[in-house]
């Protein structure tokens, strides 16, 4: 088949690379001149890595990567909050802290071995024809007819509304600040640590191994939780007082915080709450945040969109039905794997991102202890893993 991927994203990267290993023609249109990755680290969880090792990488991941064994979120008083540990899914069990740009050029370099044609400076603005799709970019050039568009332009997609007119992205009121540095001791190994102070203050500290342009000092993924509203603020404010307060939040951290130069450094991360409904119309799909974006909370939606990739891949290299009967068959059976992160990243989200003292006591009376219990330690160790899927797994994706 001769398929169009839009957006050079995790997502989009991954789905034209398991689309070109089974034997499609496949053609991957990004925007930007240059596709560079957004943001600074990310956890991957088992599935994430399942997904990668479907497609080769997954070696070349772990080497780069730095191990996570588990979660580790407490309050001002050293108080635990959360406490979620991978053995209590699988003995062994562990995520994958990695710098974004690590990610981006492992399944970047694998494109053009794969056979993906790549077109960057190709921003997407209309589709013609859902049932045979023929993409029009900005520059005014027209792309196929596809057999298949697979979207996956991000949680800001542009397109979204074309293939779903009725689909909702609303923003969430808050989001963050993040930036890499380094961590020459290795003081950071082993845990995913947040300190909050009520739900006002998140600070958090990723392990992520080492950064793309090589050597052997480990990275850390720094990042500071913020109402959106203030994020311009943040950025033209005094960095130096920023900075102050992160020390005297979080005493710990200030080796790392003392290594950044400037607001210049941070990267900015805004999220959405994407309701779609049905990801597919006619020949054309969406996939990763462009179909389902979430909090940041639970850390999923690269791992979702990686799974989404692959999942797509095997779909579509055994399908014997229509290209459009074959994605609503796929939609269905992703469905029972995202739409309980998306419900369970909103609802924790005011836990950890809010005004008032409301919610941080929801959190420190109901939620802290209720995670304790057994049984719900575990579910929650299933949760953070990316492993809580009410339908089978494919075998492809099984963690
Ligand atoms: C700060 C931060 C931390 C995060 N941490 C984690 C984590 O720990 N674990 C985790 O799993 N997830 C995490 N996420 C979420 C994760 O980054 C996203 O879920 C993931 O990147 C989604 O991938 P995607 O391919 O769907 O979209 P994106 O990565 O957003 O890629 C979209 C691509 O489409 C391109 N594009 C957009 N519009 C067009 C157009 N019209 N035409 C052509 N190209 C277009 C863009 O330039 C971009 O290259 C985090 C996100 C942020 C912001």
């Amino acid at each position: 088949m001769k398929i169009a991927v839009v957006g050079c994203g995790v997502g989009g990267m991954g789905a034209a690379l398991a689309l070109a290993r089974r034997g499609h023609e496949v053609t991957l249109l990004e925007a930007f001149d240059a596709p560079r990755p957004v943001g600074s680290g990310l956890l991957l969880q088992p599935t994430g890595l399942k997904a990668l090792g479907a497609l080769g990488l997954e070696a070349a991941i772990r080497e780069r990567g730095a191990r996570v064994d588990r979660l580790d979120g407490r309050d001002l008083a050293g108080r635990r909050v959360l406490d979620v540990d991978y053995a209590d899914w699988r003995r062994g069990g562990h995520g994958i802290g990695i710098h974004r740009g690590v990610l981006f050029d492992t399944l970047h370099q694998a494109l053009a071995p794969a056979g993906v044609t790549l077109v960057t400076g190709a921003r997407i603005v209309r589709i013609e024809d859902l049932r045979r799709p023929l993409l029009h970019d900005a520059g005014g050039r027209t792309h196929g007819p596809f057999d298949l568009a697979v979207i996956a332009d991000g949680s800001a997609s542009s397109l979204r509304g074309q293939v779903k007119p009725r689909a909702r992205a609303r923003p969430y009121p808050w989001g963050a600040v993040w930036a890499n540095a380094p961590d020459p001791d290795g003081a950071w190994t082993g845990a995913l640590r947040q300190i909050y102070d009520r739900a006002e203050v998140m600070v958090g500290v990723l392990p992520v191994g080492r950064a793309p342009e090589g050597g052997d000092i480990p990275q850390v993924s720094l990042f500071w939780s913020l109402p959106t509203a203030e994020m311009d603020a943040f950025f033209a404010g005094d960095f130096a007082a920023w900075q102050a307060r992160v020390r005297q939040v979080w005493p710990a951290a200030a080796p790392l915080i003392d290594t950044l130069a400037g607001p210049d450094v941070m990267a900015r991360a805004v999220y959405r709450d994407v309701w779609v409904g049905r990801w597919s119309e006619g020949a054309t799909l969406l996939i990763g945040d462009a179909a389902h974006g979430t909090s940041p909370q639970l850390g999923q939606g690269a791992n979702l969109a990686l799974v989404d990739a692959v999942e797509l891949g095997e779909r579509f290299a055994t399908a014997t039905t229509s290209v459009t009967v074959t994605a609503r068959d796929y939609e269905t059976s992703r469905r029972w794997h995202v739409m309980p992160y998306q419900f369970i990243s909103w609802a924790m989200t005011p836990l950890f991102q809010s005004h008032g003292g409301f919610w941080a006591a929801v959190r420190r009376w109901l939620f802290t202890p209720l995670s304790r219990a057994p049984g719900i330690r575990q579910f929650g160790a299933a949760v953070l893993t990316g492993t809580a899927r009410v339908s089978r797994w494919p075998g492809a994706t099984r963690p």
